[in-house]
């Protein structure tokens, strides 16, 4: 069996050696995780929403286990592990909770033409998920797939990256723990080529999320089959800075949405759009914060190391087109990325069509640009081929200005706080994705719709039959007149 090493990027330690599972064994998997799914979907949701507590409960109490995995396995620090973790919990207390109100058969209004039917809807699960996971909040990010995907009565296959594969099999071991039989969560470790076989064997669904390169390999490989696909991929979100906003809030706040976890988050803040009026001030504020942070692996570190090593080389051509295109740094230099670190780096007036205003960095690094008005902050912010989320900054028009951005989430004088929130959807437009995972649109996300409509009772006038009589014919087009005819203005 080849198997492959996951490596602590901090140390070089070797934390776990893992099967690479080949694609004949991932369709083993998926053939048993499909025969899981006929009964697991047959439990009521109260019975699933038993499990699923007891497994969030389980995660509860092994929770510091998770942080160090996690910890050693992508050098964030304990603390952000620890959080990361509390906050995939909390998905999967709601995932199990609101399954029944969401996913619940619905009656629909059969309309005057049919008012001898009755109508309904039943959200059916897909039967197999096949979850392809990142590296960045391994344990937080696919849990939006996972937790919402079993609530919602399938079994799920997931594909940890190639490097955090610890955390997903940790969390499989967990699941057996409390799983009423075998078969519904099962993770199969490997490189690109498992997370291949994935997409192409008997899943109902595949939950992606990665790059918006792997992305379309992703989407087209599952066109094949007419496998649908959820699509979660990077973004280039905006923070916009209202002259009427909390600077030194903002200031504090952006600094930990650009370079917290190393600036390894999807959602993490890239560019800055700041009135001129307080472009000083939140320029000054940002970069006094900034020269404090420490990079590092030790306790009280800020954040860790790149956790793939490549990234780095991203980072660096990045940093080095914008300050060649006249970008200037505020904080860091041309030897910021290094040892597998990228120390803070915030650049200003950095030309929009340059790397780092264009291209997911991925790092901790920032620029800030300044506007004469916010109608151009919206308009920059929306210049751009992502759609992920944004933050908007300011005390009185934070609603206004949110509702102009293309994009799937804002946050105003807040950063990351949608993904917190259990009960919304979260996911982009454009090269960001499609599809949402979380809240009421992530449990729907995970099933489909199956329309039932039943005659209640019979009517002398038949329309769906040969026999249909002229006198039929008539009816309905009298009931359409007095429905839908009326004077056009
Ligand atoms: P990828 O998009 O290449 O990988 C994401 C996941 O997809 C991994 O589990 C990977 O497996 C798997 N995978 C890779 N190729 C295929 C394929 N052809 N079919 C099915 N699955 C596949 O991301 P990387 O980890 O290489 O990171 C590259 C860039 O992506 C980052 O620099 C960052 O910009 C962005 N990114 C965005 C994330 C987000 O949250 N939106 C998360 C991670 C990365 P394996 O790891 O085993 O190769």
């Amino acid at each position: 069996m080849k198997t492959f090493e996951s490596l602590n990027p901090a140390t070089g330690e070797v934390v776990g050696v893992f099967p690479i599972t080949s694609a004949k064994e991932v369709n083993e998997v998926v053939a048993r995780a499909n025969s899981a799914a006929e009964q697991w979907s047959r439990l009521s949701f109260r019975k699933r929403l038993v499990v699923l507590k007891d497994w969030a409960s389980l995660l509860t109490k092994e929770i510091n286990t998770a942080a160090e995995i996690i910890h050693r396995e992508t050098g964030k620090p304990v603390s952000d592990a620890t959080l990361e973790t509390a906050l995939a919990i909390e998905h999967i207390s709601w995932a199990a909770k609101f399954s029944s109100k969401v996913l619940g058969s619905q009656s629909r209004p059969s309309g005057l033409l049919m008012f001898n039917m009755s109508a309904q809807v039943q959200r059916v699960p897909y039967g197999t998920v096949g979850v392809i996971g990142p590296w960045n909040y391994p344990i937080f990010t696919p849990m939006g797939s996972i937790a919402y995907a079993l609530a919602a009565g399938n079994t799920v296959v997931f594909k940890p990256s190639e490097f955090t594969p610890a955390i997903g099999v940790w969390l499989e071991q967990c699941w057996q723990r409390i799983a009423p039989f075998s078969g519904i969560f099962t993770v199969v470790t490997g490189d690109a080529e498992t997370g291949v076989a994935l997409t192409k064997s008997n899943v109902g669904k595949i939950s992606f999320t990665g790059s918006t390169r792997t992305a379309k390999k992703v989407a087209a490989a599952c066109a094949e089959n007419m496998t649908p696909v959820v699509l979660e991929c990077g973004g280039k979100d905006p923070v916009l800075i209202d002259r009427d906003a909390d600077i030194k809030k903002a200031a504090e706040v952006t600094l930990w949405h650009a370079m917290s976890n190393a600036g390894q988050s999807c959602i993490g803040a890239e560019r800055v759009y700041v009135h001129k009026d307080v472009a000083d001030v939140f320029t000054k504020s940002i970069v006094e914060m900034a020269q404090k942070l420490k990079p590092g692996y030790e306790d009280g570190a800020n954040y860790g190391p790149a956790t793939m090593p490549s990234q780095l080389k991203v980072i660096k051509s990045h940093i080095d087109d914008a300050v060649k295109r006249g970008g200037e740094y505020l904080i860091g230099d041309k030897n910021s990325v290094k040892d597998g670190y990228v120390q803070p780096v915030i650049l200003r007036n950095v030309p929009e069509d340059s790397k780092a205003m264009t291209e997911e960095t991925f790092g901790p690094t920032l620029v800030i640009n300044t506007v004469r008005h916010m109608d151009e902050a919206v308009d920059l912010a929306n210049a751009t081929s992502y759609g992920l989320g944004a933050a908007v900054w300011s005390k009185r028009n934070g609603k206004k200005i949110a509702s102009l951005l293309n994009c799937g989430m804002v946050s105003i004088n807040s950063a990351f706080s949608f993904a917190a929130i259990a009960s919304v959807p979260f996911g982009g437009v454009k090269d960001s994705g499609y599809g949402r995972i979380h809240g009421a649109e992530g449990l729907l996300e995970f099933t489909y719709p199956r329309t039932i409509v039943k005659t209640k009772f019979n009517i002398p006038l038949q329309f769906t039959t040969f026999q249909r009589t002229g006198f039929a014919d008539k009816t309905i087009v009298r009931i359409v007149n007095l429905l839908h005819r009326r004077r056009i203005r």
